[in-house]
């Protein structure tokens, strides 16, 4: 071989490994699963940051817990708030509490997030049951969202026994945030899972499962298409108890501060953020197929309902996005 010829395959090969040592580094994968939020998390990121970025999705997730949202971590930003009856709060904590407050406000009181001495007593976190009927009504006598006021930074209790109780969207603001955090990375792709909240990041159309509200954790009953974004779901299965043959789950109904009976056994939202997929999917649940429609549409989110007669709906956006994948559910 000539000489030019011999120099123009080295080149060739060495921008050949060029290309596949650049390609391993975008295309460069790793995963993450922890427990926090009193659930079951997972990470899984690609590209060149993905090892540092499943673990700042843990950091972040765990710390939003036990800084900010636990309200059983001494010392936590709400565990303080809730001993205080108020509080200063920091820009962040300011932001989470006007969404939510205007979720209350939209949702008629539906979705509440003053009903932390309720869930307590219900104790579906540990080992629960059927609360004393006089305990329940003093509990639900000091929750209520219209006890709580937001003046610039100051949230103030009305009723200094309100507790209130970021179990409904803690899951979708650690999303947020960690999204937030990503911008900053070179990452390709990224699908994070708090409980039932997902993030999807990157440019492709993404799977993600429904679970199948009355079987186990690991079957789904349909395939939601779509891009990057969050979903959450809601359900009555995610954590419930059998008492005298009835079933009780941890949806409360802020007006009786029992189960919420509303004919569905889940509600998924579809949202760009997950404060809002997860606050609204709580809400909806309560509210039920026709008034959670209402709502999600007022807040430009799609919204797939199953109903107890395994019926799916999907409200504000395209039936395309779905798949059902059990003969058991019927699109409707
Ligand atoms: P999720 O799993 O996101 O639907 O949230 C359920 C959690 O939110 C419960 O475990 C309670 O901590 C809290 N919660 C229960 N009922 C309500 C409600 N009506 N509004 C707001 N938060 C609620
Ligand atoms: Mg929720």
């Amino acid at each position: 071989m000539k000489k030019a010829a011999v120099a123009a395959v080295a080149v060739l090969a060495a921008v050949l490994a060029a290309l596949l040592a650049y390609d391993g580094i975008i295309n460069k994968e790793a995963t993450a699963d922890f427990f926090a939020m009193n659930t079951y998390a997972s990470a899984k990121i690609t590209g060149a940051d993905s090892e540092e970025c499943a673990a700042l999705a843990e950091e972040i997730t765990q710390s939003l817990d036990t800084d900010i949202l636990s309200r059983t971590a001494e010392n936590s930003e709400v565990f303080l708030l809730n001993k205080n009856g108020g509080g200063a709060l920091g820009k962040k904590m300011r932001g989470y509490v006007s969404v939510l407050l205007d979720v209350c406000e939209k949702s008629g009181g539906a979705f509440d997030f003053t009903l932390g001495a309720v869930s307590d007593l219900w104790n579906f976190g540990g080992n629960p049951s059927i609360p004393d009927s006089a305990a329940l009504s003093d509990a639900l006598s000091h929750s209520g969202y219209k006890k709580l006021a937001l003046a610039e930074n100051t949230l103030t209790y009305a009723d200094k026994a309100a507790v209130i109780d970021f179990g409904a969207a803690g899951k979708g603001i650690a999303l947020d945030e960690i999204r937030e955090a990503f911008a900053e990375k070179s990452i390709k792709e990224a699908v994070v899972s708090v409980g039932g909240s997902v993030l999807l990041m990157g440019e492709k159309q993404f799977t993600v499962g429904i679970r199948n509200p009355s079987g186990n954790a690991g079957s789904y009953i349909a395939k939601l298409h779509i891009p990057a974004g969050c979903v959450s779901t809601s359900g009555s299965y995610e954590q419930q108890f059998e008492e005298n043959g009835e079933k009780y789950h941890h949806i409360l109904d802020p007006e009786t501060g029992c189960p919420a009976k509303s004919g569905l056994l889940s509600v998924t939202i579809i949202s760009e953020s997950g404060i809002m997929s997860d606050a609204l999917s709580t809400a909806c649940f309560v509210l039920g197929h026709e008034k959670g429609a209402a709502l999600a549409k007022e807040y430009g989110c799609t919204a797939i309902f199953i109903t107890e007669n395994n019926e799916v709906f999907v409200e504000n956006g395209s039936k395309d996005i779905i798949e059902i994948t059990d003969g058991a559910y019927t699109l409707i």
